[in-house]
């Protein structure tokens, strides 16, 4: 790697001086590929802050335009950015704080087909999604490259950050086995969120990830910091590694990137359909019933009318699967072990994603 230049020795002149960053530090820096996923919210200030303090290579993986009701928290766009492509917007941004920064950007959503090859070109990821099959994903992919994985939420007035790193502590799944039912998610468009929280979650994302590539400090490996905007406080929780996480555990059963979008039940994921006699419709309501009582805490989305050859099931469990065989459906709850297992009419079709 060249040297630092006189004009990046002026620039990075109070990190020169600072006690556990130094020449050395600034070096590690600039030799670091960071990969942000989204320019939003969170995405803005990290960025920001990174590529401010030297980061050598930033990714942008987004594949949104700006809208103006993002300007009230998404600090890296401007007014004159509306209706672009959000990448365009934070590179010209980013390009101006530091010109020494490489920003390569990936317009596209990210996706079981792409993540491992976009993300493994990177050292650390700081996950600035606003969903939780991004964020899975994100978890995933992280922990099948042994990546270092810097999260981030808000909403309303909270906040939480941690760093999932899998080869050192626990993942985000360890934390979260399983997402909440969607339907008792309200997102930040309908929940709201204030502006400066992003902004203060976000920091923190970007100090964890400079620590983790200056090596300096204690890094947040094994601990969630909960923020809370009103009282103004921030809260620690100590997190263990589960030995039974699914992804990360001592016998790991996702070895491969799924579909989140089945996983967390949003989309047409969750969506089971049958056509059947109405006996087996008759036999899978009482299936689903049984189900919803055993998992107290969550319950059935919505049951359409079950009708004599067709029924429709919202499965308000992630990763519900039914499996269509030759002769028989089956369909099973993950965390329930609970199977139902049907024999099909001739003309039986499921459904599933
Ligand atoms: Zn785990």
């Amino acid at each position: 790697m060249r040297p630092l230049s006189h004009e990046e020795l002026l620039r990075y002149s109070r990190h020169l001086t600072l006690p556990d960053v130094g020449p050395e530090g600034q070096a590690k820096l600039k030799g670091a590929r960071v990969v942000l996923i989204g320019a939003g919210g969170l995405g803005s200030p990290a960025a920001l802050y990174l590529a401010a303090a030297g980061v050598g290579t930033l990714g942008l993986v987004d594949f949104d335009l700006v809208d103006r009701s993002n300007l009230q928290r998404q600090i890296i766009h401007g007014t004159s950015a509306i209706g672009t492509p959000k990448i365009d917007s934070a590179r010209e941004r980013l390009r101006d704080v530091n010109p020494h920064v490489q920003v390569e950007t990936f317009g596209q959503q990210l996706t079981s087909t792409n993540a491992l090859e976009i993300l493994q070109n990177f050292d650390i990821v700081v996950d600035g999604s606003d969903n939780f099959p991004t964020r899975y994903l994100v978890n995933d992919a992280c922990v099948l490259l042994g990546k270092p994985n810097v999260y981030g939420s808000v909403f309303r007035f909270d906040g939480q950050v941690s760093v999932f790193y899998a080869k050192k502590g626990p993942c985000y799944r360890c934390l979260y086995a399983e997402p909440p039912p969607p339907d008792l998610v309200p997102s930040c468009a309908d929940g709201g969120v204030l502006g400066v929280l992003p902004g203060i979650i976000g920091s923190l994302q970007a100090l964890e990830a400079i620590k983790l590539v200056v090596g300096f400090g204690v890094p947040l490996i094994g601990r969630l910091v909960l923020f809370d905007g009103r009282r103004m406080q921030f809260r620690e929780l100590g997190l263990q590694k589960d030995p039974d996480c699914p992804v990360c555990g001592e016998h790991p059963t996702v070895r491969e990137l799924i579909d989140y979008e089945a996983f967390c039940g949003v989309g047409d994921g969750g969506l089971v359909r049958l056509s059947c006699s109405s006996s087996v419709a008759a036999s899978l309501t009482l299936f689903w019933s049984t189900c919803a009582s055993l998992a107290k805490r969550r319950s059935l989305a919505s049951t359409a009318p079950v009708t004599s050859r067709y029924a429709s099931y919202r499965a308000a469990w992630p990763s519900c699967r039914a499996m269509e065989r030759s002769s028989r459906c089956a369909i099973t709850v993950p965390g329930l072990s609970r199977r139902a297992r049907f024999s099909k009419a001739r003309d039986s079709r499921v459904c599933a994603a």
